[in-house]
């Protein structure tokens, strides 16, 4: 399977090969911050089965890390500013793709939640697999 993506501009298109590793929504304060949305959708996957066209640009997050040291680069489109993956600074090969840009939502199935402790009142998930207060 070969999954395509897009910002919203159309600048930055991708591809990502083969099955994400696992698929989970993240409920953190810095994925509604930068989403914008109530939460994030993300599709975990190795970085060789992901390929970009187009540039990225990068904001180094720590996280609630009191010395700023950063835990995971989110990557986005300069141009028009939608997230279109996150590379966590401690797991390589790792990337962390934001579902919502992908062109086919069809095969999104998310079996893990995690920032349960951040979750918006009102949100309800169907039961899933994995549900964790933090990640
Ligand atoms: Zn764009
Ligand atoms: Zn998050």
């Amino acid at each position: 399977m070969t999954l395509t993506g897009r910002c919203l501009c159309g600048q930055v298109t991708y591809t990502l090969e083969g099955d994400p590793l696992v698929t989970a929504v993240c409920h953190c304060d810095h994925c509604q911050r930068q989403s914008g949305g109530a939460f994030s959708v993300n599709l975990v996957a190795r970085e060789t089965q992901f390929a970009v066209n187009g540039s990225l640009t990068t904001w180094g997050d720590p996280g609630d890390d009191p010395t700023g040291t950063v835990h995971v680069e989110r990557k986005f489109c300069g141009n028009c500013g939608s997230p279109i993956i996150s590379v966590p600074t401690g797991r390589d090969g790792v990337v962390i793709v934001k579902a919502g840009t992908l062109d086919d939502h069809s095969v999104v199935s998310p079996t893990v939640e995690v920032w349960c402790v951040d979750r918006q009142p009102w949100v309800t998930m169907p039961e899933l697999a994995v549900s964790k207060d933090r990640e």
